[in-house]
This record gives C-alpha cells, structure tokens and sequence, in this order.
C-alpha cells in the first residue's frame, strides 16, 4: 500500500565530478528497480548536474534545505522555487545537524514544510530525539511535538504526500543503529499521533527510518510494518552501498 522510499543524504559531500560519478554507477546498478521509489539529496552546487545527468532515470533529486520566502534579500539562501528549477521534486526540511548548527526550531520547520508544498515539493521532515532525551524517557514526548508543530496547518492531501523520516539523533553518523524494534516502536507512536492531527493521511504517509542504516541492518528494519523506507547519510555516498539500501532483500 505505502511504496518504500529510499533516499540518500550526502550532506556537504562531493564535487560536481565526484556526484557525476556516482550516480552514472548507480543510474546503471539500479536501472531495474521499479518497486522502491529512490532519492537522492546531493548539495545545492551539485542539483543541476545531477538532474541532468538523472533524466529519464529512476532516480529522484532531492534539496537538503531551503528558504520559505519566494524572492529578495535573503542572502545566501535558496526559495522553493529555485529548488524546484533545478530539478528537485523532494526536499530534507528539519535535519537533526540543522536543528543543531543551524537553528532550526519547528516553528522554521513548518514555515518551510508550506512554502515546499506549495512549490510543488515532497518534504521530507525529519524527527527524532538526542540521547539525553531517549534515557529521560522523553523520545514519545519529542516526537509528537516536533510533528504537531512542524507538520500543522496542511490540508488532508498535503499531509498524506509529505515523508517524515524518523531519525534518533544519537544514531546519526554514529554507527549505532535503532534496533528494529526500537525503530518500530517509534515508527508506531509517530503514526498515531500524525492520525490524531490527520486521521486519513496517517495510514499513507510514508515514514522512513535514519540513523546508521547500511546494507546489513536494511532488511530487518525494512520488515518492520511502520518502516517505510530509509534515509541513509554515509551509506548513500558511494554506489555499492547505497544500491544494496535500495535492492535490500525482501
Ligand atoms: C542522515 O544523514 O540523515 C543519516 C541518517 O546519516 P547516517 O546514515 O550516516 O547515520
């Protein structure tokens, strides 16, 4: 019923030249693949390329960020539209390092999840709670905020079309991973608590886990009922990996 999605961050990683590269090899390795939707989210100075390279593929693009506002002086930043024209039909919004190093706060995260949607942007909002706040036992606490605030005020269509990636913080870039059921118990909660602020859209809205994931956790966490997909950083750099993320065994 929900298609999985895999996708990819490659955070502040890689030239033009070294994004071309993987994903010619990629474009080739999973050419065949038409059961799992695929995302990639290079950096800004990569899209177009990237984009270019990708016509006719498989394979999705995806921003890491963007500005809520549609033009002006806002130095440095990118609006929607912009992200839209270089080829993104996806965009990371609320990532735990932005949160962190850039301020990002759930009040930001909505303004932006809306002015994506009205671009005609998936968002893809990330969630998840630091390790301080999983040993107080706060995790279900965390996470309903951040998806009450940061996902408010969509309309049923547009909260059914958003992705919300669930990523424990303490898990990111780590190697330590959320076990299955760990993972599973989140990915629950969180789909009942987006019912009661969408009771339709809860059921077809897809939610990926992040934190560590590679090629030999993919498939017992892809089992998983309310793990939709993945949202993989280090295990998405290089093609081998990554296309063993998007080809896990079923
Ligand atoms: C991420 O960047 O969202 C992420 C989950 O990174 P990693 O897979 O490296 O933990």
């Amino acid at each position: 019923m929900r298609k999985p999605l895999m996708a990819g961050n490659w955070k502040m990683n890689k030239t033009v030249e070294e994004a071309i590269s993987v994903v010619k090899a990629l474009k080739r390795s999973i050419s065949d693949v038409t059961d799992v939707d695929v995302l990639i989210c290079p950096t800004f100075t990569t899209l177009y390329a990237v984009n270019n390279e990708l016509k006719g593929s498989n394979i999705d693009i995806g921003a890491q960020n963007l500005f809520w506002e549609t033009k002006g002086a806002f130095t440095g930043e990118i609006s929607p539209a912009m992200v839209k024209d270089a080829g993104c039909s996806y965009v990371l919004i609320g990532h735990s390092e932005r949160r962190q190093y850039f301020g990002e706060t759930d009040e930001t995260v909505n303004k932006k999840t809306k002015a994506a949607l009205a671009a005609g942007l998936i968002p893809v909002v990330c969630v998840g709670e630091t390790l301080k706040e999983r040993e107080e036992n706060v995790t279900f606490k965390v996470i309903e905020k951040q998806l009450k605030e940061g996902l408010a005020g969509l309309t049923a269509e547009q909260a059914a079309s958003v992705v919300i990636a669930y990523e424990p913080v303490w898990a990111i870039g780590t190697g330590k991973t959320a076990s299955p059921d760990q993972a599973q118990e989140v990915h629950a909660f969180a789909r009942k608590a987006y019912g009661e602020m969408y009771v339709d859209a809860s059921q077809k809205v897809r939610i990926l886990y992040g934190g560590s994931v590679n090629p030999t956790n993919v498939s017992e966490l892809m089992k998983q009922p309310d793990i939709d997909g993945g949202l993989a950083g280090g295990a998405s750099l290089q093609a081998e990996s990554f296309t063993k993320l998007v080809k896990y065994s079923k």
